[in-house]
């Protein structure tokens, strides 16, 4: 197998930084490359968190004066994975979310953080470090757009590159004046082959338009955003370039999530122990509150709160769940009025509604080993990973028909599927209800609610083969460059 080296160029980074699931497939793809004789580096911003966990990285360039400020490479390991760290404090050395402040407002200067985060990239690309010169290099979402766009502007001979999109709707956008005082052609910012994007520049378009490669994270999505709709101002661009488009689902770390060996739930578990879920069941009852109804049908969310997710929806949905005897368990943050509204439904309902607001990782795996059915009302959803948690906890997700939800979850009324959930579509609260009223009816009969179960547990969420699918991705890109 020809051996490739790739760098991937990601924001955030699981275990060491996290927001969603952008870093949990940044933390876990490089391992998975491994078996497929891919050697991947991931090049992060040295936020506080990063430089917290490199303690023992070494130096491999220092710059006085790195877009306003001095500034280093570092090269280190954590927990199995190669680092590259960006370390210029006056771009990252700020507590906290990665990319909002305490207010949750975009830092004013994120243009220039995520271009200086691009541009050591592109740099690298070029062999700014000799001992790992990479045939391709591997941009994730918008903060690394710039990544193949500035190894486009160089006009130098250069890797591959390849753009994921993990989300549509972040884009990355910023007026047009930002190109000259980073580096780019300021012709470029008026290109609408270019950066252009509505009068001002976009890094995710300029990813788009200027990498070899676009992948998303699910075939599905890759159609959806080929809509206008779904391609939120994009959709034209990616029909264009539908020939270079791929989706490959996501997988999840099966190691962190098995709940043969969770260190964060109550009782552990394997396919054939599934009523040992009960007794975590009655540990999340416990822990939220909720009443200790062994026979109630605990429904689970866990996300973030915005609108993609459809939970607004949910709400609507609350008389479904409260005639028919359900349970709610939700974990998430973010729309301080969704925030508002799930505890105010909990206040209101308490024993049969809990909403647990903030990020909790150790809550979110015994949500997964103890309610029923997992929840994931998206309007629109790229690949979505609970989904595919819940899967292998025996949690069966309800979830609507969009993007990677459709792609991972077998409806119990289709036929000749091995049926693994419920899913429901266009994205309503009638729709929504009804799918839970489904749900709820099944699982009252319990050996045809342990198949959907046994079913679940034995898809495969892991990373191994989808890994397989970009290492195939990488080798098809070098050998038609050099072709
Ligand atoms: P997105 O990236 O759009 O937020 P995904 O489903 O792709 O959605 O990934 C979300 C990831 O973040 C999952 O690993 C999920 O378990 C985790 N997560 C989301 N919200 C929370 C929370 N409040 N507490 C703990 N984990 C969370």
């Amino acid at each position: 197998m020809m051996p490739v080296r790739v760098l991937a160029v990601a924001s955030e980074v699981y275990p060491i930084v996290k927001t969603g699931g952008l870093a949990d497939v940044a933390g876990a793809l490089p391992m998975a490359l491994k078996a497929h004789g891919v050697e991947m580096r991931t090049l992060m911003p040295g936020y506080p968190d990063v430089m917290r966990h490199l303690a023992g990285a070494g130096e491999v360039r220092r710059w006085p004066d790195y877009f306003g400020g001095p500034g280093r490479l570092l090269a280190g390991a954590h927990d199995g994975l190669d680092l590259f760290v960006l370390d210029v404090p006056h771009l990252y050395a700020r507590p906290g979310n990665p990319y909002v402040t305490a207010e949750g407002l975009d830092w004013p200067d994120n243009g220039v953080r995520f271009a200086a985060l691009s541009r050591v990239a592109a740099d690298i690309g070029h062999g700014l470090v000799p001992a790992f010169v990479p045939d391709v290099v591997h941009a994730h979402d918008w903060q690394a757009g710039l990544a193949p766009a500035y190894l486009h502007y160089d006009n130098a001979p250069r890797p591959g590159t390849v753009m994921t999109i993990h989300n549509m709707a972040y884009q990355g956008k910023f007026a047009p004046e930002l190109a000259g005082a980073i580096g780019l052609p300021r012709d470029a910012a008026f290109d609408v082959h270019g950066l252009e994007f509505f009068g001002g520049i976009s890094f995710l378009k300029a990813g788009l338009q200027l990498a070899d490669r676009i992948t998303t994270v699910s075939p599905t999505y890759a159609r959806e955003i080929q809509s206008d709709e779904g391609g939120m101002g994009l959709g034209g661009l990616l029909r264009e370039r539908a020939n270079v488009l791929s989706g490959i689902l996501n997988g999840i770390d099966v190691s962190v999530w098995n709940p043969r060996t969770d260190p964060h739930i109550a009782y552990r578990f394997g396919a054939d122990e599934l009523s040992f879920r009960s007794a975590n069941k009655a540990a999340l009852q416990h822990r939220l509150g909720l009443d200790p109804r062994p026979h109630a049908f605990l429904l689970g969310v866990i996300s973030r709160l915005s609108w993609q997710k459809g939970l607004d929806l949910l709400l609507e949905a609350m008389p479904v769940i409260l005639g028919d005897g359900m349970q709610l368990a939700l974990l998430g943050s973010g729309d301080a009025d969704l925030q508002d509204r799930y505890q105010a439904a909990a206040r209101a309902h308490p024993g049969r509604i809990a909403a647990v607001i903030g990020y909790d990782e150790a809550l979110a795996h015994l949500i997964q080993a103890g309610s029923d059915a997992l929840l994931v009302p998206s309007r629109f959803e790229p690949c979505g990973l609970t989904q595919l948690c819940a899967l292998r906890y025996g949690a069966v997700p309800i979830v609507s028909r969009v993007g990677g939800l459709a792609d991972t979850v077998d409806d119990a009324g289709e036929a000749g599927s091995a049926a693994t959930g419920f899913t429901f579509g266009p994205v309503t609260p009638e729709n929504l209800s009804a799918a839970l009223e489904r749900a709820s009816f099944a699982f009252h009969d319990k050996p045809a609610w342990r198949a959907l179960q046994l079913a679940g547990l034995a898809t495969d969420v892991s990373w191994r083969n989808r890994a397989g699918e970009y290492a195939a991705l990488y080798r098809d890109l070098m050998v038609s460059r050099r072709g």
